[in-house]
């Protein structure tokens, strides 16, 4: 049984939104992320896959695209309502679509028309801004966790800039977001401008082009539906323009990419957290044990409410924070508050639904042990939550 929602402002056609994206989210990502999640990494890309037919009906509901007749604050209501079903649906496939539209976002921030002519909007995009030595040292943008007197050292991808062009080389890290099938990538990285020092820069870079190749699909503990891999560059010539954020602009825009990003895991993992908690009140009501189904026994039913409480409690935090990043200037302390929260949450309320369902909770049998991985995931995507919480710290 779906949960009531409380806002009480909800319109005529953010309910027929909602209740189409459900619909979607019900009986395509569901059953697709249950099917793919049993899956090789190899087998979940492979051309027959329902991967691609997901992805496709994704871009046919033209939720990723901004309507440009709707006001902000319609936007971001339309934006938190529509995620927290993709979520609630399945929550890698729902990165796999939010990550996709990274290429486009930077292309727009650019404001350069060819950057954004070349990125289509119906195209599978990536995030490469992790490197196999630089996870958590390349989201902290202005050296706040660093410890005093030391340096990141080597990166592991540089932009050489030569004559008219910049000329890429080494390697993404495995964790990429549809590292190995993404056609474009929005690439964050060191750029040698033959000053004393490395800086950084952003790119946009299709990734047809000669030198670039793909690892191993990563196999790994949830989420298996999101391809993942890494991504290398050998010598790749782009031009110039292929480069949507100089260093003068790279701290800003990253920190805005990454406050995007975790105010979207926010909802999305919100919406994991009601799909378990749902799971766990509907199997509450049906398995009986000491004569009556088990939600007649109070310490369920306190169980239950806390899960209740701690996913409408993410919630309501993460809805605060898209509305106040539309229409006030965006805030990364608030958005790592609710990626922290939402993720935590959703990890803590899929472990509890996985104890109300017993022994059936850890048979692959029922969907509530991969949300319980799929959530696990979440506390360390888009940067480990420690190392967020130290960010988000330093901003009080
Ligand atoms: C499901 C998933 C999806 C992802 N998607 C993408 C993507 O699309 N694009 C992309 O580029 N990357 C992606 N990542 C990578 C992700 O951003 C990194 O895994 C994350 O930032 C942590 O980096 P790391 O794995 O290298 O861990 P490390 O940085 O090595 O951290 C290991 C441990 O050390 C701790 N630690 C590290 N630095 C400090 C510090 N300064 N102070 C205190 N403690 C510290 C951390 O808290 C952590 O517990 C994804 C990861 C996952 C799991």
């Amino acid at each position: 049984m779906p949960l009531e929602d409380l806002d009480i402002h909800v319109t005529g056609v953010e309910a027929t939104v909602r209740d189409t994206v459900h619909r979607f989210a019900a009986q395509v990502l569901r059953p697709a992320g249950e099917a793919l999640d049993k899956l090789s990494p190899e087998a979940v890309i492979d051309a027959d896959s329902v991967l691609w037919s997901v992805l496709s009906q994704y871009r046919e509901l033209g939720l990723g695209r901004p309507d440009g007749d709707l006001s902000a604050e319609e936007q971001a209501r339309l934006s938190y309502i529509t995620s927290e079903e993709l979520g609630w649906g399945d929550a890698g496939l729902a990165i796999a679509m939010g990550v996709s539209g990274f290429p486009r976002m930077v292309a727009l921030q650019s404001g350069n028309p060819e950057l954004v002519d070349m990125v289509k909007d119906n195209l599978t995009g990536c995030w490469a801004i992790t490197e196999p030595d630089h996870g958590s040292d390349t989201l902290d943008f202005h050296g706040e966790v660093r410890h005093e007197g030391t340096s990141h050292g080597r990166p592991n991808v540089i932009a050489r800039a030569h004559g008219d062009d910049f000329v890429l080389s080494g390697q993404k890290s495995s964790w990429v977001s549809c590292g190995t099938i993404a056609q474009a990538a929005a690439l964050f990285c060191s750029v040698d401008m033959g000053v004393s020092e490395l800086q950084k820069a952003v790119f946009v870079v299709p990734l047809d082009v000669d030198g670039v190749s793909r690892g191993k699909p990563l196999d790994k503990i949830g989420q298996r539906a999101l391809n993942q891999g890494e991504i290398f560059f050998d010598e790749v010539r782009i031009p110039r323009s292929f480069m949507a954020i100089p260093p003068e602009g790279y701290d800003a825009a990253a920190g805005l990419v990454l406050t995007n990003a975790n105010t979207g895991m926010g909802t999305l993992f919100a919406g994991l957290a009601r799909a378990a908690l749902e799971l766990a009140i509907d199997y509450a009501k049906e398995r009986k044990q000491g004569g009556v189904p088990i939600i007649q026994h109070q310490s369920v039913r306190s169980r239950l409410f806390e899960m209740f409480r701690k996913f409408e409690a993410a919630r309501s935090l993460n809805r605060d924070v898209v509305l106040s990043n539309a229409l006030n200037q965006p805030r990364l302390e608030y958005a790592i508050a609710s990626k922290v929260t939402s993720t935590q949450t959703a990890f803590e309320v899929a472990s509890e639904a996985l104890q109300i369902f017993g022994g059936n909770g850890t048979s692959r049998e029922y969907p509530i042990e991969k949300i319980f991985r799929d959530a696990r995931a979440s506390m360390i995507e888009d940067g480990c939550n420690y190392v967020l919480g130290m960010l988000a710290g330093t901003r009080l």
